[in-house]
């Protein structure tokens, strides 16, 4: 298990646009991987690869225990709309609400370059809207209104050192280790 570095509001990466992957090879596979083990270390729901320096077209999600991978994604169908509270983990400690579809599908690849389609509401659907906003530089305080985009980057102005060079350290907790270790007896 290998642990990235997230790169946190600030790092240019966030607002770069990634490069369709077309080779699925083991490389990619172990990417993947990394993220998954990334975003749980950091208990989110999703992870796009900017966050970890990467500008590959790609993101993993894991909402209600279903963990999968979308390469290349596209909302090919996006319908009605729902405000809801988000927070992302390259912007920690700061939430606020963005206006979302309330339904969408999505097409993708998974890892293997096998096409598929997800749909998604609720939660899901938030959270493919809001990765896949991330593999074409956009964050979800671009949603919010100048005054509360304003209080939001006031907050992150006071919170900004504890991540030098825009670099978040996440780190899998003792007790946890302890967790899962307990499990297999
Ligand atoms: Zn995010």
């Amino acid at each position: 298990m290998s642990l990235l570095r997230i790169h946190v509001l600030g790092s240019p990466v966030l607002r770069a646009e990634t490069r369709a992957v077309t080779v699925f090879d083991s490389a990619l596979r172990r990417l993947v991987d990394d993220m998954f083990d990334t975003m749980y270390a950091a208990k989110g729901i999703g992870l796009a690869a900017p966050q970890v320096g990467q500008l590959d077209r790609l993101a993993v999600i894991d909402v209600d225990d279903n963990p999968f991978a979308i390469v290349n994604p596209e909302l090919v169908l996006e319908e009605g709309s729902a405000r809801g509270e988000e927070g992302c983990l390259s912007i920690p400690e700061i939430f606020g609400d963005v206006e979302r579809s309330s339904r969408v599908v999505v097409r993708a690849q998974t890892v293997d370059g096998v096409p598929f389609e997800v749909e998604g509401t609720e939660l899901l659907g938030r959270c493919l809207q809001h990765e896949i906003d991330h593999l074409h530089g956009k964050l979800f305080l671009d949603y919010m209104s100048l005054l509360r985009r304003r209080s939001a980057l006031s907050k992150w102005e006071k919170i900004k050192s504890d991540f030098p060079n825009s670099l978040r350290t996440v780190s899998v907790e003792p007790a946890e280790v302890a967790d899962h270790g307990g499990e297999g007896l």
